[in-house]
């Protein structure tokens, strides 16, 4: 099966998205609040970040309102940071979209202050492949190596399996990373 993914549309989404994001140095850019003991989003209790904003608009997919990178909001990450201290009893927390790898600088800033402050496992989920986001390396492969597990590949409405955990179509793998490293453990 073809994984690698669409190496220049990744790429120069990435580019024409950084371009109109214009986010400020220190904020990113949701579609809604924080939640916490969210259990469909990875393994265990977990907080979750919407992010706002996703170039791959998979037909069928369930959040296109996370498409615009006008809508949503600014959040400012020290206030995140504040709110997701207050959550007790996470296991860790979970980038969801949207699509978090177009914010991947401030998602990574965030990942990495969870697993040092909190001590919380990460995980994302991203439209894009691993190898796809490792090709094109820069900050988004920064934020990947940065992760616990990705559970990648766009939605795809043919494929559609509602039986599988966490993802919503056959194409879409969870992959376990060594952490620091982004080395593939193993795949679900
Ligand atoms: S990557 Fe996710 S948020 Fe983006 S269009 Fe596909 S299913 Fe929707």
């Amino acid at each position: 099966m073809e994984r690698r993914g669409p190496r220049s549309n990744f790429a120069s989404s990435l580019d024409r998205i950084s371009r109109q994001l214009d986010t400020p140095e220190g904020y990113i850019r949701l579609s809604g609040p924080l939640e916490h003991d969210n259990i469909v989003n990875g393994d265990g209790l977990r907080a979750v970040l919407w992010t706002q904003g996703c170039p791959n608009h998979c037909p069928g997919c369930q959040n296109p309102e996370t498409w615009d990178y006008e809508a949503g909001y600014l959040a400012k990450i020290d206030d995140l940071k504040k709110e997701l201290k207050t959550f007790k009893g996470q296991a860790g927390l979970t980038f969801c979209g949207g699509e978090p790898f177009v914010q991947a600088k401030a998602c990574k800033e965030i990942a990495d202050w969870c697993r040092k402050e909190l001590g919380w496992n990460v995980w994302s989920f991203s439209g894009f492949t691993y190898e796809t986001i490792k090709e094109y390396s820069k900050e988004p492969w920064e934020f990947l190596k940065s992760l616990d597990a990705l559970i990648d590949g766009p939605f795809i409405l043919a494929q559609r399996d509602l039986s599988l955990k966490y993802r919503g179509s056959k194409n879409q793998r969870l992959l376990h990373l060594e952490q620091g490293t982004g080395k593939i453990l193993s795949i679900e």
